[in-house]
């Protein structure tokens, strides 16, 4: 069984509730402040380790209070956190949100200790990373940082899978990347990354404005397993060819936040167990389903018998 080691960004989440998102210019008064830990990386993290996996964190924080939160809530998981390294004068990661009744939202992050992740983090994410070891990466972080790791875990055999959010602009990711094994996308990013050199969301191959021409487009364009999520409608995922469906079950859905995360840590953390692909993507889906049903993002993981018991 491999472990998985997850190279990405660690935020605090400043969350308040409001009765509606303000305008341009305008003050709405909010709920309750909610300070929690967060960031792709991190609650990536969290859903590995409830999935059961051995996880390692390599990222950054700042030496404030904000980092000690980050880590305390690693550690309270299981997950190793030594190669998440503390530069001096940066302050922690943070995404101040807004949530609005009925659940749309409003995030801006400012990326903090996030952006000084470089070569001796690539090299500390990938230093003991073997064959059935997965390497989980997102795109909160540097991203000549995620393509150098990207390719430094292939080389030593590992497994390595790219979830492409935030959706970043279209040409920066650098696609085609021949070292992925799977890349995992919402709809929005699939379409966006299909659309990378062609000028524009949806102008890329026939067919990529939908999400499944765009997941086949960017599969026969990587020569990756492509993961395509669907919100409420589950998940797809092709190799270029007719796409697999994997539809989510029906659920009384309160809070997405968190469920691409969700998804991406499970997926990851059944393929380090040596599950295949189409295993993985079934538990992945269930997961997220479960997720969505309660609030927050690191607390609304899952843990593995919850997401048996509904499996069965
Ligand atoms: P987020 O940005 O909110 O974390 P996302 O856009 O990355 O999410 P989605 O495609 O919305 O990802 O959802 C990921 C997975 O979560 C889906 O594949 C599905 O399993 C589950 N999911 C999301 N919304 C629902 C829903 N309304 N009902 C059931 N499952 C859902």
């Amino acid at each position: 069984m491999g472990s998985v080691t997850v190279l990405g960004s660690l935020n605090v989440d400043l969350v308040t509730s409001v009765p509606r998102l303000p305008g341009r210019g305008e003050t709405v008064a909010g709920g309750r402040l909610h300070r929690l830990p967060g960031g792709k990386g991190a609650n990536q993290a969290v859903a590995c380790a409830r999935a059961g996996a051995t996880v390692r964190m390599v990222g950054a924080v700042g030496t404030d209070e904000g980092g000690d939160l980050l880590l305390r809530a690693l550690a309270r998981e299981g997950v190793d956190t030594t190669a998440v390294r503390r530069p001096a004068d940066v302050a922690t990661g943070t995404a101040t949100i807004l949530v609005e009744d009925g659940g749309e939202n409003m995030i801006a992050v400012t990326t903090g200790a996030n952006g000084h992740l470089g070569d001796e983090d690539t090299v500390a994410a990938c230093d003991r990373l073997g064959p059935g070891d997965v390497l989980l990466l997102q795109c909160e972080v540097p991203l000549d940082v995620v393509r150098r790791a990207g390719r430094l875990a292939a080389a030593r055999g590992a497994t390595v899978v790219l979830n492409a959010a935030p959706a970043p602009p279209p040409d920066a990711l650098g696609l085609p990347l021949p070292e992925l094994d799977v890349l995992l996308v919402n709809e929005h990013e699939a379409r966006l990354l299909a659309s990378a050199g062609t000028g524009g969301e949806g102008e890329g191959e026939p067919g990529a404005d939908s999400a499944e021409g765009a997941a086949r487009a960017l599969a026969a364009r990587n020569g990756c397993l492509v993961v395509a999520t669907l919100g409420a409608r589950g998940a797809l995922a092709t190799r270029g060819g007719a796409p697999e469906v994997f539809p989510a079950p029906r659920v009384d859905a309160t809070d997405t936040v968190g469920a691409g995360d969700a998804f991406a840590g499970y997926l990851a953390a059944a393929l380090a167990r040596g599950a295949d692909p189409h295993a993985a993507i079934t538990t992945a889906v269930l997961a997220a389903s479960l997720a969505v049903t309660r609030p927050g993002a690191q607390e609304a993981m899952p843990r593995h018998d919850e997401v048996c018991s509904i499996r069965n």
